[in-house]
C-alpha cells in the first residue's frame, strides 16, 4: 500500500505583503518550496507527491523547482483553489485507490523532518488520523475586544497544531466530502475529521517546524538552515 503527500503551495502570500509568495522565497540559496519537497523526496515512507500551486505558476514550478531539483516523486502539479482547504481538496482528487495513507503538509514549513513524517504515517496506520504539534509554553489569555483580559486559560491541555497531518485515505476523503456538503471551512485538515466524529491523535512535533508567515519567520528559518547546513 502506498503513501501520498499532498503539499498545498497555492497561497499568494498576501499576508506578508511581499510580491513573491512565501513558498518561493529563497532561504540559504534555495526556495522554501524546494526545501520542503526535498524532505518528502528523501523520505523512504513517501511514494508520491501531489503538489498544488497557484494556477499561473504550474509550468514555472515544474521547470524551475520540480525538474531543477530532481524531485522525481512529484506525480502531478495541479492548480490550487481560493482557500488552503480548496487546494487540498483539489489534491485529494489525485489520490488513487492504491494509497493507504495521505500526508498533508504546508509548503511553507520547510523545517519538517523525515523523522516526523515517518512518525505521523506510522500513527495514522494504527489510529486512522493524526495531527502534529507542540505543547503551549506561554500563558494563554482570552482578551475582550476592548483589550481587557477576560480569563486565563489552563494551558496544560493546549497544543499548537502544525503539519504534517496524516490520515487513512477513506477518513480524509469522507471528512472532505462532508465538509463541502456542509459548507464548512476549517483552519486545518484534522478539524474536518474531528467534526465527523472520527478521533484524531496528536503526535509531538518540533518547535522549529514553523510556518513561514512573516518576515521574522524568514529570518529565523534562514538562521536555522544556516546552522544546519553549515
Ligand atoms: O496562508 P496559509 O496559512 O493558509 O498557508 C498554508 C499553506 O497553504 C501554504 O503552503 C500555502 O501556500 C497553502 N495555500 C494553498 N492554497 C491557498 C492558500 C494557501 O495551497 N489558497
Amino acid at each position: 500500500m502506498k503513501t501520498a503527500a499532498i503539499i498545498p503551495a497555492g497561497g499568494k502570500g498576501k499576508r506578508m505583503g511581499a510580491r513573491t509568495p512565501k513558498q518561493y522565497l529563497t532561504v540559504q540559496g534555495e526556495p522554501i518550496l524546494a526545501r520542503t519537497l526535498r524532505v518528502f523526496q528523501l523520505s523512504s515512507s513517501i511514494d508520491q507527491i501531489i503538489l498544488v500551486v497557484p494556477e499561473p505558476d504550474v509550468t514555472d514550478v515544474r521547470t524551475n523547482i520540480v525538474e531543477y531539483y530532481g524531485l522525481s516523486k512529484v506525480k502531478v502539479i495541479i492548480p490550487g483553489g481560493k482557500e488552503r482547504q480548496d487546494s487540498v481538496k483539489n489534491g485529494l482528487r489525485y489520490v488513487d485507490e492504491k494509497v493507504e495513507i495521505v500526508v498533508v503538509h504546508d509548503a511553507v514549513r520547510p523545517l519538517v523532518t523525515a523523522f516526523l513524517i515517518e512518525q505521523v504515517i506510522e500513527k495514522a496506520r494504527e489510529f486512522g488520523a493524526v495531527a502534529s504539534g507542540v505543547q503551549i509554553t506561554d500563558t494563554i489569555k482570552r482578551v475582550e475586544k476592548s483589550g481587557k483580559i477576560a480569563k486565563t486559560v489552563a494551558r496544560d491541555l493546549l497544543w499548537l497544531t502544525q503539519t504534517p497531518q496524516a490520515f487513512q485515505r477513506e477518513v480524509i476523503i469522507e471528512a472532505y466530502r462532508r465538509a463541502y456538503e456542509d459548507r464548512f471551512y476549517g483552519t486545518d485538515d484534522a478539524s474536518l475529521v474531528e467534526r465527523i466524529g472520527v478521533p484524531v491523535w496528536m503526535v509531538a512535533g518540533n518547535r522549529n517546524n514553523i510556518k513561514v508567515t512573516t518576515r521574522e519567520d524568514v529570518i529565523l528559518c534562514e538562521a536555522i538552515f544556516g546552522r544546519r547546513d553549515g
